[in-house]
């Protein structure tokens, strides 16, 4: 746990998320009022006890007990046995500010002291309902916490919180709705980047919160050092070129399989399919209630269209039906909740040469009956464990018996180091912090600001 102090009041707790990617939770305390930038939950420490299928958390204890989440007083509610929240404790923490709506930054939510105040950026609130909407209401889960105060913030917004003011800038990650968090204290001022890049699509939403810090005399600037090594130099455009190349020159159906959280990515495949004349057929109903979300936001939706047209037009999901009954229903439920915006889903796959299937590993046994000919892009990034080595040999081997050859066209949601050094000289921070990072030591002597 690393500590920073501003001045004899002021303090920074680094709770998690400080030598490790993900799980971020940072506290900034005066003498007797604190708030919490991001509240996640880490997916390394998570998987080292609990899996998605077989073993849940049971209630917040346990994931304090076993070094999960950091047994920080007045953070956390109270659940009872049967997974229903018990008590909002007292507490003086004063705001909870989510800079985005990944897992990693949001994930303990369900999990927060109800007498806390969460912000949250627009789309991440849109994208956090989306995710509720096909959530089951499993104990201990967000779905059952009706008590949680949520306030929503845009770029430009001015959030005074006791004797902080937190000035949220929109940045460029690989999810809508991504905010650095400029942070006003008794001790000076505090940049917390959250996520970022300047490689995607939207890359000068990242211009416009570094302009903003540059212009200010930033104390200490907190930033994410993901990506350290074995990165490529592409960016999100030119993922969105290759795969155009691709999806024009070959004659046959295109398979596509990325990182389910990467939605800038998900724009660049419908963007390129849009482009060649092609149709979008996802196999993952998360995935289709986003673009749904997206289109029933005006402002989402704008972007939307300007880049793929009506996605009505081009996006349709499927959820295979037939094999069990449970997949039926399944799609009954989502046919109903598409249909009433226009959009459609089928309930059977069938091989057409013009349309692009993503999330095709789901249902790879259906494609391998129909036979034909196909080609796949992996548009995620190498393996960086045994476990997701496996998964891909795995679906090496479908694909080698299918007939198909891959390609692999992927860049990262997160800052180049070549990048974050240019923008940390422009911002000149007085002091830095390395955090969401694997190798800290090597990012700040890289960035050649000292530590705290
Ligand atoms: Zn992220």
């Amino acid at each position: 746990m690393g500590e920073i102090s501003l001045d004899r009041d002021t303090k920074i707790i680094i709770h998690r998320g400080e030598n490790e990617i993900g799980g971020t939770i940072i506290e900034i305390r005066t003498r007797d009022e604190a708030i919490i930038l991001d509240f996640g939950i880490s997916y390394s420490r998570r998987k080292k006890f609990y899996d998605p299928l077989y073993r849940r958390p049971r209630g917040v204890d346990e994931l304090i007990r076993l070094g999960i989440v950091p047994p920080r007083e007045g953070l956390y509610t109270t659940w009872l046995d049967d997974g229903e929240y018990n008590e909002n404790p007292e507490t003086d923490v004063i705001g909870a500010f989510i800079s985005h709506a990944h897992t990693d930054h949001i994930g303990l939510l369900a999990h927060i002291n109800g007498n806390i105040p969460v912000y949250l950026g627009h789309a991440a609130h849109l994208i956090n309902n989306v995710y509720l909407e096909k959530a089951r209401r499993e104990r201990y889960s967000l779905k059952r916490r009706e008590d949680i105060e949520i306030e929503t913030f845009r770029t430009g917004d001015v959030i005074r919180v006791g004797s902080f003011r937190v000035r949220p800038i929109h940045v460029d990650h690989s999810i809508p709705g991504a905010y650095s968090f400029l942070v006003e204290t008794p001790g000076g001022l505090i940049l917390y980047t959250g996520d970022f890049r300047h490689h995607g699509n939207n890359y000068r939403l990242t211009e416009d919160m570094v302009a903003t810090a540059e212009a200010e005399d930033v104390e200490l600037m907190i930033t994410e050092g993901t990506r350290v090594h074995g990165g490529t130099s592409m960016d999100e455009e030119s993922v969105y070129r290759e795969m155009m190349k691709i999806m024009d020159s070959y004659h046959g159906e295109v398979l596509i399989e990325s990182n389910a959280r990467d939605y800038d990515r998900y724009v660049s495949i419908l963007r390129a399919a849009a482009e060649t004349g092609r149709k979008v057929v996802m196999t993952d109903e998360h995935l289709i209630y986003f673009v749904r979300g997206m289109y029933r936001d005006h402002k989402l939706r704008r972007t939307l269209e300007r880049d793929i047209g009506d996605p009505r037009d081009l996006v349709q999901g499927l959820v295979p039906g037939g094999v069990e009954k449970r997949r039926d229903k399944k799609k009954d439920v989502l046919e109903k909740i598409m249909d009433d915006d226009g959009f459609t889903v089928l309930g059977e796959y069938r091989y057409d040469e013009d349309n692009v299937l993503l999330g095709f590993y789901r249902i790879v046994q259906d494609i391998y009956d129909k036979g034909e000919d196909r080609i796949a892009i992996i548009s995620n990034s190498e393996p960086f464990d045994e476990e997701g080595e496996a998964d891909e040999a795995r679906l090496r081997n479908w694909l080698t018996v299918m007939g198909s050859p891959s390609y692999r066209i992927h860049c990262s949601g997160h800052i180049s180091m070549l990048d974050l050094k240019k923008i940390v000289e422009r911002i000149e921070p007085r002091r830095l912090k390395v955090v969401h990072s694997e190798y800290p030591e090597l990012v700040s002597r890289f960035l050649g600001i000292g530590e705290g």
